[in-house]
């Protein structure tokens, strides 16, 4: 048995096999080899297998979801025989004498980087194309899963999870999320929040091919993943497995009842999704709405932009499934972590602090247009409402409501019906907050993003492990900034939320609600364990109304 110690950001236990995400080509480490020619036939024998592979998948994805859905693996098959590709690969390793996983990766890195400096569109997506069949065969010879997904439910293990990956694993297949880095509030501990999987990071584990496939704990309420457990351990664990089922039909009980104060004040309690795949958790964890449906991830883990049509049936399904409840869409938070190649976004010093979210939809109108118009539609099927993330500036909102007032007369114009929905914002920069009174005339709501409002207001980077210590939520600078923005909403006579993650913490339920909170949107696991903290809390004489 050998145990590994992390960080927990979902409680519970998760018991499974392992299965190991291989990292992405550029980790591949530079090894000299001798003898080339058995190097060069082990490279050409990795190559056909992944033939075979994408020529499975395209017969499995044509069966399962049609022809259009499938022709990306017939591109990367022939993109696989590409004749100067191939050359490249095999006159590394001979000229270089070194191994065949190093050479894919240097060629995958090339050729992707010149795809992307095309002029024409289609090449330039063929960037992505190329660095994902050079991963396929660097998994091959490592000997490490090609899919993402595996066979049957497993602990998934990483070095780190991008969005970009967890957004194309079948959730349904994850028990646990287990990573050597990231930090808690990075977007893959948001997601197992979401699934309500236990999960660790900075878990102090070395991952070598090995582990794949091995039988092991994971232990969201330590951090602790425990591999190849001794039967006294797997009988402990399954006794506190037993121990959290209880736990949870308790609060189960909580289901139908009101999100109300011991002294009778109303809050509003939502759930944040990023998918309409997480419907199912919503109404199992009975939330009343969605205040935040994180739109972003239908952009990532595919090679092009989603269409309006695609958007407009995604946003409908998910306003129709929620039958009249409010469904909060907050547009495109493209950037900093959350990366799609198509967006050709580029390198940048910080990207937190870069070109991401509004500023990037407000210098692509085109990207943000298109959105628009789909949840505009969508609008006309429930009881939708927008809001806008990264604001810093009364400028931003002005021009957003250009743009929004300009696609509703397109949208009058082309005869398309249309709701005319509720506009908010997101309050999570510390500009924002401290001119909250002057942004509140312009708005129909607010809603706080702590988990960046922490990083801007602290400057501490979300993403970095090594900084967990200074990025503190509860610190009052960020407090007084969440106080000074309920406040302002309230003056201008309009409502304000939290949908930050700090939102979910029950110890200081009562503390926002003293402060005039009036929604709080959390990950659907939270939804129960926060509306016990509000039946409990007393709003007091400033916060009852
Ligand atoms: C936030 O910043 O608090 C927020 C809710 O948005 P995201 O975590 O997606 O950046
Ligand atoms: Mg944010």
């Amino acid at each position: 048995m050998e145990i590994y110690c992390g960080k927990s950001v979902y409680n519970g236990i998760a018991i499974g096999k392992i299965h190991l995400l291989s990292e992405p080509s550029s980790a591949v480490s530079r090894l000299r080899i001798n003898d080339v020619p058995a190097e060069i036939v082990r490279f050409q024998e990795a190559k056909t297998e992944a033939s075979h592979q994408l020529s499975d998948l395209y017969e499995k994805t044509v069966r399962e979801v049609g022809q259009a859905n499938a022709a990306i693996f017939e591109i990367h098959a022939m993109m696989l025989e590409d004749a100067d590709y191939i050359t490249s690969i095999e006159n590394i390793i001979r000229t270089q004498s070194v191994n065949a996983e190093y050479a894919v990766s240097v060629t995958g890195d090339n050729f992707s980087k010149m795809f992307l400096t095309m002029d024409d569109e289609y090449m330039q997506a063929r960037s992505a194309d190329v660095r994902d069949i050079s991963d396929r065969i660097i998994r091959i010879l490592l000997g490490v899963s090609v899919s993402d997904n595996p066979d049957e439910p497993s602990i998934i293990l990483a070095d780190d999870l991008a969005p970009s990956r967890t957004v194309q694993l079948d959730k349904k297949l994850a028990l646990s999320f287990v990573t050597v880095h990231g930090s808690s509030n990075s977007h893959t501990a948001i997601l197992a929040r979401t699934l309500n999987i236990p999960s660790i990071i900075g878990c102090k584990i070395e991952i070598t091919p090995e582990l794949n496939g091995r039988i092991a704990i994971a232990d969201g309420h330590s951090g602790r993943l425990i591999i190849d457990p001794d039967d006294e351990t797997l009988g402990q664990m399954n006794r506190r497995r037993l121990e959290d089922e209880n736990n949870r039909r308790m609060l189960g009980e909580l289901k139908g009842k009101p999100t109300v104060t011991s002294d009778g004040r109303l809050i509003r309690l939502y759930a944040n999704i990023g998918s309409d795949g997480d419907l199912a958790s919503v109404f199992r964890n009975d939330a009343e709405g969605i205040g935040l449906f994180r739109s972003e991830f239908i952009y990532l883990g595919r090679n092009s932009y989603p269409s309006e049509e695609e958007q407009f049936s995604i946003y409908k399904k998910v306003a129709e499934t929620m039958a009249g409840k409010p469904v909060i869409i907050r547009t495109l938070d493209i950037g900093a972590d959350k990366k799609a190649d198509y967006f050709q976004l580029g390198h940048e010093e910080n990207p937190a602090m870069g070109f991401r979210a509004i500023r990037i939809c407000l210098s692509h109108p085109e990207v943000f247009r298109t959105q628009l118009r789909a949840i505009f539609r969508a609008g006309a099927y429930g009881s939708i409402s927008v809001m806008y993330p990264m604001i810093t500036s009364l400028g931003e909102i002005r021009r957003i409501k250009e743009i929004t007032d300009e696609v509703k007369a397109e949208l009058r114009a082309e005869n398309i019906e249309y709701a005319d929905i509720p506009q908010g914002i997101m309050i999570e920069t510390p500009a924002a907050a401290i001119i909250s009174d002057i942004l509140a005339d312009e708005v129909d709501f607010f809603s706080i993003g702590t988990n960046d409002l922490t990083q801007y207001t602290l400057a501490a980077d979300r993403q970095n492990d090594k900084i967990d210590g200074f990025y503190e939520p509860h610190h009052p600078a960020v407090l007084r900034l969440i106080e000074r923005t309920v406040k302002n909403a309230h003056k201008s006579g309009i409502w304000c939320g939290i949908c930050g993650e700090l939102g979910a913490d029950t110890k200081m339920t009562e503390t926002f609600i003293r402060m005039g909170i009036d929604e709080l949107s959390v990950a659907p696991s939270a939804v129960l364990p926060v509306r016990l903290a509000v039946r409990k809390a007393c709003a007091g004489y400033e916060g009852a109304k």
